[in-house]
């Protein structure tokens, strides 16, 4: 394929901004068409009352892959947005009384889990360098490189193996620590991309790893302020994005795309076409009445999909001194839990939340003496459990404020001036996820690498995918990696490098 003149690439997600920047770093016009009003996909913002609050990620791990894309064109993120470092990484708590508080110092962490169980303290050094091994083998080796073939998944079969990628995350942290509380600990995190801790792989044991080896940020005027970051490098490229403008369709034929489809019927021809997109709806609905589109949407409807979420937001004419940027508030259950959350499809009168507290790393996102919150419940997807949310989403939003107010948060009631909530129905409606999933395909092993979607579709030669529903998956971290790998994809193909 001679030189692209131009790509298109749908959905500015993290995934998406990614991509562009890569392709209009190494020279390739590039488009990006975003169906809503911002750039962000799940990591919009709401301005509503006088706070600034991010609708989706705010742990942001291994900021170099992000320093990296303002390195393509020998700039520095530091012009562009601050991180800030976030300190403790998380606080646990648990109903029992029981919390852990971590960071990358090992020995703080060691000292913190003998005070829980003295007995763990050196299965957690143990754990910590089985988390080391399968961070540099599954994330440095291969967490941005594509497997468009067998031969990919079959290469690396042997390290999955010998990493015990058959069992599961929890499974793997049970062999190294005891205490439930502390098997908890160092399994929740694959909950924040959508999979069930007794499911996932124990490759995602890595995360730990990773978390420590460059440390939790969170940017200087909240996750937004990383995405205009991002949407202004792109722009200061050269690059274009448009704004409110739904992609309709994929233009395809005879294994080749020719351009997009936009609302109201104008179409837009490019060399190459890359989907942010839910993956079910890019080969549903964008590629609907193509035979490649219906076999792939029929291959993905028989797909496990991850948990979606239930998040309120809430503003405060109050802050809490003390109260740590990011906590996790674990229910009386963990295991029947997530069954009834990822199998039985159940919405259990009890739950684990995570609570963002930007106003601990940055008090300009509320008006001054005031704290802005969002509370995220994992629950099930609208496949799993078809809830009616307009009549159950005040109700759960209650339920989730009361559990606050017990147990972390005093007063919470009395000092609410604002909320607003975000259900599974809104994944599906604003984000077009399929079944109002939080994070596409669930991250589980036979819906990972070769076997989650290609990051370069395999029948049509330049139709190609980023984000979540890719590999190697969900998360910042994911979604810029699959970026990193399409990209090399893209331009490898289209011989400018
Ligand atoms: C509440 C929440 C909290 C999270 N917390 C964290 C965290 O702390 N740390 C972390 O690393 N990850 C976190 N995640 C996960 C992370 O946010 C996501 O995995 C990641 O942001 C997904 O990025 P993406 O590139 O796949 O695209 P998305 O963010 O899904 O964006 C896709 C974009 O495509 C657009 N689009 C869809 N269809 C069309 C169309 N037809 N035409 C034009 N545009 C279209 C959408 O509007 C959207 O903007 C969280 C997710 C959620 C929901």
């Amino acid at each position: 394929m001679t030189q692209a003149r131009r790509v298109v690439v749908i959905g500015a997600g993290f995934g998406g901004l990614a991509l562009a920047i890569r392709l209009q770093s190494a020279g390739v016009r590039t488009i990006l068409l975003e169906q809503r009003d911002r750039p962000g996909g799940r990591a919009y913002v709401y301005e509503q009352d006088g706070f600034r609050f991010d609708a989706g990620p705010t742990v942001v791990t291994a900021p170099n892959a992000i320093e990296e894309l303002f390195a393509l064109s020998g700039r520095a993120i530091g012009d562009y947005v601050e991180m800030l470092p976030v300190d403790p990484f998380y606080r646990l708590v648990w109903p029992d009384g029981v919390s852990l508080e971590y960071n990358a110092d090992a020995d703080a962490v060691s000292a913190a889990i003998a005070r829980i169980s003295p007995a763990d303290a050196d299965g957690y050094r143990r754990f910590l360098a089985f988390s080391e091994e399968v961070f540099r083998e599954g994330y440095l080796k291969l967490g941005t490189v594509p497997f468009q073939d067998i031969w990919s998944m079959v290469r690396v079969a042997p390290q999955l193996i010998r990493l015990k990628s058959h069992r599961s995350v929890h499974s793997v942290v049970a062999d190294f620590m005891r205490d439930p509380h502390l098997r908890q600990a160092f399994s929740f995190h694959s909950l924040l991309i959508g999979g069930n801790p007794f499911h996932v792989p124990s490759i995602y044991a890595l995360i730990h790893a990773l978390e420590r080896r460059w440390g939790v940020f969170f940017p200087r005027g909240g996750t937004g302020a990383l995405v205009a970051a991002l949407a202004r490098l792109f722009q200061d490229l050269g690059g274009e994005i448009r704004l409110n403008c739904p992609v309709e369709a994929i233009q395809a034929g005879h294994g080749t795309v020719t351009g997009v489809t936009l609302s109201g019927g104008n179409s837009l021809m490019a060399d190459a076409v890359a989907s942010n997109a839910d993956v079910v709806h890019t080969y549903a609905r964008l590629l609907a009445g193509t035979d490649r589109g219906r076999a792939m949407a029929a291959r993905l409807n028989l797909g496990r999909y991850s948990s979606s979420l239930f998040v309120v937001h809430f503003g405060l004419k109050r802050q809490y001194p003390g109260l740590a940027h990011h906590t996790v508030l674990f229910g009386p259950r963990y295991r029947e839990l997530l069954a009834d959350i990822f199998e039985r499809g159940v919405l259990a009168e009890d739950f684990s939340l995570y609570l963002h507290n930007p106003t601990a790393s940055d008090t300009s996102l509320a008006p001054p003496g005031h704290a802005g919150f969002y509370a995220l419940a994992p629950v099930p997807n609208l496949g799993k459990a078809p809830i009616d949310w307009t009549t159950m989403g005040p109700v759960y939003r209650d339920r989730i404020l009361n559990a606050l107010e017990t147990q972390l948060m005093p007063g919470l009631r009395e000092n609410l001036v604002t909320s607003r909530i975000f259900t599974p129905a809104d994944f599906r409606s604003e984000l077009n996820a399929h079944l109002g999933s939080a994070f596409s395909l669930e991250p589980v092993l036979t819906q990972s690498a070769w076997f989650r979607v290609h990051n370069r579709d395999d029948h049509i030669r330049n139709l190609y995918f980023v984000g979540a529903g890719t590999h190697p998956g969900a998360g910042i971290p994911g979604v810029v990696g699959s970026a990193k790998a399409t990209a090399g994809l893209m331009l490898a193909d289209m011989g400018v490098r």
